[in-house]
């Protein structure tokens, strides 16, 4: 088989890619390898499917406004043979809350949002309280709240992508990608595990928390690891008033979801590796008393479900890694390192990495501190106060 672009991995990032790539107005045939179909362990439908602009960063604000536009619009453009591809995008709110030494920070980013034209609300600790009652602010110094922002489910994301890409022409090959062939500085096919290859005038590598295992199949050595987490889902006895996705300062994080909550505790000590066990002690241990702590109504919440998957987690910086490896191979692409964010940044990336690709250069959304350079030269570009 032979097409312009192969894309490993068909997960929410590399079938937004191949959406985009489809819908350009200089279309290029399309392949994306996807050695599971049901996208068993894939990190996507794991997602806890939050979305939102708080962050400090320009490019990562601009990601997040991109997207969650487009996820506004998600169900009318995506749809298929005029099925909607609902997503259940609720816009709940986004609220980071601090203690009173991280207020500067805190303030730092609320300007750098606002300048960027985030919708985002300054809560001082009485206004925290008098907005959510069932808050314990004692500990804490201030909140940002983005009313706009909120969650989705992210396996519909993933399906109206792959749907959508597909119905525009765009082939997904049910194999598994074993190997890369190189001609000179170039890549040139994808050896698949039946036994095929995949011609290709340039290769994605959107393997998420297994990007690491693509990269090296030329010779390529990223910081990206897989790093478990736990989403769990438990109810609260008694009933509060309506919350957003909340962010506390011991990395709390969950947001209401159907009679309940969604949410955990991702621990960045956490050993990297592929490892999907459920650690069955570790709400009780260290999810329960940090939402007991914060919110008294959850002192007799009960867990019901903990599903463990993978972040891809870039050390470097937390932040994605966009870009072709350049200097080395210029048409092997990277997109992934997302640490947590793939999901909420699958449009701005997806349409980012088309038109590196078909234009030769960023036209909506420039990236170009995300890209591989600040890896080579080991110049961290992080987040400040945020995760
Ligand atoms: C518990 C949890 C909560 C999260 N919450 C959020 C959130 O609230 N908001 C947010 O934005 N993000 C969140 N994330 C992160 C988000 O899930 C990821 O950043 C995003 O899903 C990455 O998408 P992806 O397509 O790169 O990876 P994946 O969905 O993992 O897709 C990669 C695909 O590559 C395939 N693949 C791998 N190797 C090969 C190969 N050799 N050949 C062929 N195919 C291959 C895999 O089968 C897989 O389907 C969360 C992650 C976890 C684990």
């Amino acid at each position: 088989m032979r097409c312009d672009v192969a894309i490993i991995g068909g997960g929410a990032i590399g079938a937004s890619v191949a959406y985009y790539l489809r819908t350009h107005r200089a279309p290029c045939s399309v392949a994306v390898i996807e050695r599971d179909p049901a996208y068993t362990l894939a990190s996507t439908p794991r997602a806890s499917g939050g979305v939102r602009r708080l962050f400090s960063l320009p490019e990562n604000i601009a990601l997040s406004q991109y997207s969650i536009d487009f996820f506004e619009r998600f169900e009318s453009t995506m749809a298929v043979e005029g099925e909607p591809a609902r997503i259940g995008f609720k816009k709940g709110g986004y609220l980071f809350i601090v203690p009173p030494r991280a207020i500067d920070t805190l303030a730092s980013n609320f300007e750098i949002q606002r300048s960027h034209g985030a919708n985002v609300v300054w809560l001082d600790s009485p206004a925290l309280k008098s907005r959510f009652p069932s808050m314990e602010v004692g500990d804490l110094g201030a909140g940002v709240h983005s009313p706009d922002d909120g969650w989705l489910d992210p396996h519909s994301v993933l399906q109206g992508f792959r749907r959508k890409a597909r119905a525009l022409g765009a082939e997904f090959v049910a194999d598994e990608a074993v190997g890369i062939e190189t001609e000179g500085a170039r890549v040139r096919a994808v050896r698949l595990k039946s036994g095929g290859k995949v011609e290709a005038g340039a290769i994605v590598n959107a393997a998420g928390a297994w990007a690491k295992e693509i990269c090296a199949m030329v010779g390529m050595r990223v910081p990206i690891e897989p790093m478990r987490r736990y989403e769990h889902y438990f109810e609260c006895e008694t009933a509060i008033e309506p919350l957003p996705y909340v962010k506390d300062p011991n990395a709390l994080a969950f947001r209401p979801e159907g009679k309940g909550y969604s949410g955990g505790v991702p621990d960045l000590r956490e050993p990297r590796g592929f490892n999907f066990e459920v650690d069955h002690g570790y709400f009780e241990r260290v999810v329960w008393p940090a939402l007991a702590h914060r919110f008294p109504a959850f002192e007799r919440t009960k867990v019901r479900s903990t599903m463990p998957g993978l972040y891809d987690q870039n050390e470097l910086d937390g932040n994605v890694i966009i870009g072709p490896w350049s200097g080395k191979l210029e048409n092997f692409y990277l997109l992934a390192g997302f640490s947590g964010h793939g999901l909420m940044h699958a449009p701005g990336c997806g349409r980012a990495m088309a038109e590196l690709i078909l234009d030769g250069g960023y036209r909506t959304l420039d990236l170009a501190r995300f890209g591989w350079q600040r890896v080579e030269e080991g110049k961290p570009y992080p987040e400040r106060g945020i995760k």
